[in-house]
């Protein structure tokens, strides 16, 4: 029996996809949680020369993080690995279309607010989480601007919403959505594993982190350069950071980084914030926080595998300077999750999904809800708004389709 070691942290949603996935396959596997556990920290540093989480580990042999695991899963990969250890299967390719009322794809805030309505309209919608429950929202650890939710965790609150959905039918599944066909009816949706066939589809795909593309930053990726404050700052106690952006995300998380670093320097291409005046406020008072203005990071530079330096330029004057720091935290805005549907519904230029005020695409009984197609607010409030709206009208769509009265 291969011996499958799993390195995190706490609030990583990262390490829960990898936990996931093995999780799905029934695969069994000892988890070292690493927080508050500098010793553990520095081992794992020096066994990947990695500075971030997770990491895993077969009998001993190094495979990677997530990533690599999802990639390996899903080559059959990791099947044969441990076939060829075990003389056992543990593929399971299902070749039978599953029928659907309602399929929602995506779980994050907009998709849970489908379920919670497509599911209280007795439809027994299908969510298909892909890679992050909670979405973007389990990249963060506080959430203070959703009205009505006193707690301040962004974590407890999709728990909330999860299993509020859950409770009333919606059926939860990690999978990860790889192909569609909207040109017949039913719609039909595939997974690494599975097929599917629904009467209606609720788009709910979300957004991920925008990244620099300047020389370093893929190289030193997981060596220093990360996009997950929550989990990847504890591998920089005492250090030196540079967060880069000058929105909400990129103060909070510059703050919640104080926690850990000597330091944090916020390198932002204008000369003011587009953050919240609360966050601005949080910030200023930091006393390790501090602003360097109207300069981009040109490059992120390193040795033997770690981050050591940043060239920055001053977009006014275009002086540069090599800024030396221990890690570089991205937070410029996000893109859309939209490569699956491109050429199979509207897209716009920047590649949101266009919705009419109903929330349906440019094909009759596929609605999408949530950052995947508002380039605006692009917050947990509106995703839970347009995700309702987008799960009203798919359970009219099907009641029209069966000649039910709506509501029924
Ligand atoms: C660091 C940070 C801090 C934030 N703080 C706040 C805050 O304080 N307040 C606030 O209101 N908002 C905040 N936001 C914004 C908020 O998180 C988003 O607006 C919200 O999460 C959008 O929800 P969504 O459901 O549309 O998409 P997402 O949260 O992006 O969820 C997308 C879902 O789609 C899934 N998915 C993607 N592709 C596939 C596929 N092919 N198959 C299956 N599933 C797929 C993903 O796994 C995920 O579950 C923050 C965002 C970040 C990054």
């Amino acid at each position: 029996m291969p011996q499958i070691k799993v390195y995190t942290t706490d609030f990583c949603p990262y390490c829960d996809v990898a936990k996931r996935i093995l999780e799905n396959k029934e695969i069994e596997y000892e988890e070292i949680n690493i927080h508050g556990n500098p010793e553990m920290r520095d081992h794992i540093e020096e066994l990947t020369g990695r500075r971030d989480v997770p990491q895993i580990f077969i009998d001993d042999q190094h495979i990677g993080d997530d990533d690599n695991l999802a990639e390996l899963a899903r080559s059959g990969e990791l099947d044969k690995l441990l076939e060829k250890e075990e003389g056992n299967t543990l593929g399971h390719n299902n070749n039978t279309i599953e029928e659907r009322n309602v399929i929602i794809i995506g779980g994050g805030t907009a998709g849970y607010a489908a379920g919670v309505y497509t599911s209280r309209a007795m439809l027994e919608p299908l969510l298909l989480v892909g890679d992050t429950l909670g979405g973007q929202l389990s990249l963060t650890l506080d959430l203070e601007n959703y009205p009505g939710y006193f707690g301040d965790q962004a974590g407890e609150f999709v728990n909330g919403l999860k299993e509020q959905a859950e409770n009333f039918g919606t059926e939860t599944r990690f999978e990860y959505v790889t192909e569609v066909d909207f040109n017949n009816h039913p719609f039909s949706v595939k997974t690494y594993d599975n097929q599917y066939v629904a009467k209606s589809i609720v788009i709910c795909t979300g957004a991920s982190p925008r990244t620099l593309d300047i020389p370093g930053e893929k190289e030193y990726g997981g060596r220093g350069v990360s996009y997950c404050a929550t989990c990847d700052g504890f591998f920089f106690q005492d250090q030196r950071l540079i967060v880069v952006g000058g929105g909400d995300a990129a103060l909070e998380e510059g703050i919640f980084l104080t926690k850990y670093a000597s330091e944090v320097i916020i390198v932002h291409r204008r000369d003011q914030l587009r953050a919240s005046q609360i966050m601005q406020e949080r910030a200023f008072k930091n006393d390790k926080i501090k602003f360097i203005w109207d300069t981009v990071v040109d490059e992120i530079q390193g040795e033997e595998q770690k981050v050591t330096a940043a060239l920055l330029r001053n977009i006014k004057t275009n002086d540069t300077e090599i800024f030396p720091i221990d890690g570089v935290f991205i937070f410029v805005g996000h893109i859309p999750n939209t490569e699956l549907f491109k050429g199979v519904i509207n897209l716009n230029d920047q590649g949101y999904i266009i919705v009419d005020e109903k929330q349906q695409t440019s094909i009759e009984g596929i609605f999408a809800a949530g950052d995947v197609h508002d380039h605006v607010f692009r917050q947990a409030i509106t995703a839970a708004g347009t995700g309702a709206a987008a799960g009203i009208m798919a359970e009219k769509f099907v009641a029209e389709l069966e000649n039910r009265a709506y509501p029924g």
